[in-house]
């Protein structure tokens, strides 16, 4: 491994955060090798100003060439800027749509809502948008297998990721915790898969132990190369919006990763000129996982930890890693924190789906937090809103036909299923029973 001086300079390379030694981008440690703190990726600017940078990335829309045609890479400048085209391990991923939908804006009490459908990504979730870079990370520098702990999303896109790549891959998830679309996913895509009999936050503590012992790459969210392609969520939202940029940008918040890239891409493309003024992020929480939400009511004097407990399994966590990231992010934004029940995200979520967009539940967070933070006059009625959407809603298939067929009593918008005999007059007893 390199020393702490880097003479010549490349593209890109790595920061503690804690006591800013600096690493060469091709150092493979998990955390600042001096005081364990998180590490950050930094680039050299591009030689571009933000008027050639915007018109730069217009320009290499509808391309097809490897590295255009991924909604990660077509910002690489941005991203991993000295990652060849034969290093990148892409699906591709990104290019995912902003929606809008009259009923889901209705509901949020918010006229311009713009949904970004992060769902439409390869496996499912904006999950892949990091781990094409943290994959293209792991084969720089030559892992021979890699690793997570997830709450499902993050194991089902390195599973996938891994598999692309040729490297095996090892997953810990918590027993009985990971929704069947996810679970099924990791175990498709050939991952070794270990349902640890622990929550979130044990798997988290056991594969970083785990890591270091057997040498194989970590892949969490608090590898900095993953925070890197997460930014791009952000960018192409931006340039969807032909970069005038919104007022808010909501996002439902668990281990804060994405929180963090969101305030470092913001960050970046305000220095870079890519945008004239900063968004504002509202990061929602699941009342029942809320230690951020706790931390921003008081002033963030003292983090908060929580034993977590939501039917938004991807954001059922009590102890974010990236705490301090996501406090820097909502401060550089003048952001927002809140929370909402389980109540709320599954009827932010039953009107998301009833729209046709879908979501899984703690994409609904989102939209269930603009309508929170509308109703309480914070975001305002003209305001522009860009609520992220994390999940496809077939990620968890369970909570759906729950919801739909078995829960008791039905909820207010619940669609049961009629079973009937098979003949046409039991068709047409229903029909008349039932006609609008
Ligand atoms: C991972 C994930 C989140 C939470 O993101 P963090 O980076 O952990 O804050 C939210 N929604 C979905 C669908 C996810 O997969
Ligand atoms: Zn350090």
């Amino acid at each position: 491994m390199a020393g702490s001086s880097l003479p010549d300079r490349p593209g890109s390379w790595q920061v503690c955060a804690g006591c800013d030694r600096e690493l060469p981008s091709s150092a493979a440690d998990a955390r600042c090798p001096d005081c364990g703190g998180l590490l950050e990726v930094r680039h050299r600017p591009p030689v571009q100003d933000g008027a050639k940078l915007r018109e730069l990335f217009l320009s290499r829309r509808g391309r097809t060439g490897r590295l255009d045609a991924s909604g990660v890479w077509k910002y690489r400048e941005l991203v991993l800027p000295e990652a060849g085209a034969d290093d990148v391990v892409t699906h591709p991923e990104g290019n995912t749509p902003l929606l809008s939908r009259a009923s889901v804006s209705r509901f949020a009490g918010v006229e311009s809502l713009h949904l970004k459908h992060e769902g439409h990504n390869p496996t499912g979730s904006f999950k892949d948008r990091g781990m094409t870079v943290g994959m293209t990370q792991a084969r720089r520098v030559g892992a021979r297998a890699v690793a997570c702990a997830s709450t499902g999303n993050t194991s089902a896109s390195l599973a996938a990721y891994a598999a692309n790549a040729g490297l095996p891959a090892l997953v810990f998830v918590p027993s009985g915790q990971v929704a069947l679309g996810k679970l099924a996913q990791t175990l498709a895509y050939g991952a070794k898969t270990l349902l640890v009999r622990g929550d979130f936050d044990e798997c988290f503590a056991l594969v970083r132990q785990a890591s270091e012992k057997l040498n194989v790459y970590l892949l969490n969210s608090v590898n900095p190369f993953r925070i890197e392609g997460q930014k791009t969520i952000v960018f192409e939202a931006l340039e969807q919006l032909l970069f005038d940029p919104p007022d808010w940008i909501a996002l439902p918040a668990g281990n804060l990763g994405n929180t963090s890239a969101f305030g470092k891409a913001l960050k970046e493309a305000r220095e870079l000129g890519l945008i004239p003024r900063l968004p504002r992020l509202a990061c929602i929480q699941a009342a029942g996982a809320n230690p951020f939400a706790r931390a921003f009511r008081e002033g963030f004097v003292r983090p908060h930890r929580v034993k977590a407990e939501t039917v938004a399994t991807a954001i059922k966590i009590g102890d974010p890693a990236s705490l301090d990231r996501g406090i820097a992010a909502v401060r550089l934004t003048h952001g927002v924190v809140t929370d909402v029940t389980d109540e709320e995200i599954l009827e932010a979520k039953a009107v998301v789906d009833a729209s046709g967009v879908g979501c899984e539940p703690a994409s609904a967070a989102s939209v269930a937090g603009v309508r929170k933070l509308a109703a309480q006059g914070v975001i305002r009625q003209g305001d522009r809103v860009v609520a992220v959407l994390t999940g496809h809603i077939l990620k968890d298939p369970g909570l759906l036909l729950d919801y739909h067929r078995e829960r008791e009593p039905a909820p207010a918008r619940a669609n049961r299923p009629i079973e009937i005999e098979p003949t046409l007059s039991a068709v047409e007893a229903v029909l008349s029973r039932q006609s609008p």
